[in-house]
């Protein structure tokens, strides 16, 4: 063996050995990176998070003057949602659904309190929708987001053979319809600043109901339309209670509510009696619970006497049942 050859032997293992440490050495100086990359990204994960917390109740300590509450976080198609926010300043608050903007106001019975009554559109997406209040605080604006979900009311449903298209009108009932359907829209949306009711809202007659708000009319398995009041029993010429408080809006012949009256009870609350037979209030009457303002009928598109009784709140159409628990549970 010469010497050479031993020498090689010796240098080779050597360099082996030096890659083996050096191999070694690299995994634990990856290990040891990974390691400190993850503490560091923990840490500073840590450090924002606590951040935002701190730097968020520091703005709620500027913002949280205003106490907001609400009845519920969960909504049915075609109800409505309270809301009430406690303060002792005079705020101009809002409540934005999707594009419509409530107004919220005094209370009718409490002190330092303001209150809105968010619709929920029978036709409105079953989903979370956001609400969004908006109010001005020493001159500035606070926006609060909150999530409200929206549920289907178990509403009775009945299939409707014939399709809604082949009920044809004449071109002079369709312009009267039209007209009349834009004349009452109107009325729905002119809201109130003042409230003109002071007491519980009550039925318009004591009677049965042969027909109840929100029965889904299915034609070839769409929904097109629902029954968009409470049937009452009630025989021809029963004497028809006005609800509450209110001025009198509309009092006249419709082409499918017959003989129609409107009371505007203020705070964007309106109550609506049809198909009458005799009316006995006109358009700027001031009108008291409980006054008689018609009597009922059979008159407009209707299959028999009774009372067709629907409610709308800032613009929408309303299941009066839910509507009325809870105005009355402002009292
Ligand atoms: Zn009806």
């Amino acid at each position: 063996m010469s010497l050479t050859f031993i020498y090689s032997r010796i240098i080779s293992k050597d360099i082996k050995r030096t890659f083996e440490v050096s191999y070694i050495h690299m995994a634990l100086k990856i290990i040891i990176r990974i390691l400190l990359f993850t503490i560091r990204y923990t840490l500073s994960m840590y450090i924002i998070k606590y951040f935002f917390l701190i730097s968020l109740f520091f703005l709620n300590l500027f913002g949280q003057t205003i106490d907001l509450k609400f009845l519920s976080k969960t909504v049915k198609n075609a109800n409505v949602l309270l809301v009430t926010a406690e303060s002792t300043q005079d705020l101009k608050l809002f409540a934005l659904l999707k594009d419509k903007k409530i107004a919220f106001n005094i209370h009718p019975f409490k002190k330092n309190i303001f209150y809105a009554l968010v619709p929920f559109h029978y036709f409105l997406e079953e989903k979370q929708h956001q609400l969004i209040i908006n109010y001005t605080l020493n001159g500035k604006d606070f926006f609060e987001g909150f999530q409200i979900n929206l549920i289907e009311d178990d509403y009775l449903s009945e299939d409707i053979k014939v399709s809604s298209s082949k009920v044809s009108l004449s071109q002079a009932n369709k312009k009267r319809t039209s007209k009349e359907y834009k004349e009452a829209i109107t009325i729905y949306n002119a809201v109130s600043s003042e409230n003109y009711w002071f007491d519980d809202f009550v039925f318009p007659l004591n009677s049965t109901v042969t027909s109840p708000f929100g029965t889904k009319r299915i034609y070839n398995n769409i929904t097109k339309s629902y029954h968009t009041g409470i049937d009452f029993k009630a025989p021809l010429n029963s004497k028809i209670k006005a609800s509450n408080n209110g001025i009198v809006k509309l009092s006249k012949s419709r082409f499918y509510a017959g003989n129609s009256i409107i009371i505007d009870h203020g705070h964007g609350v309106f109550t609506c009696y049809f198909h009458l037979n005799k009316m006995f209030v006109k358009v700027g009457d001031f009108v008291q619970k409980g006054d008689i303002i018609g009597l009922s009928g059979n008159t407009g598109r209707s299959t028999g006497p009774h009372l067709h009784f629907a409610t709308f709140v800032n613009g929408i159409q309303i299941n009066p049942v839910n509507l009325l628990q809870t105005l009355n549970s402002l009292n």
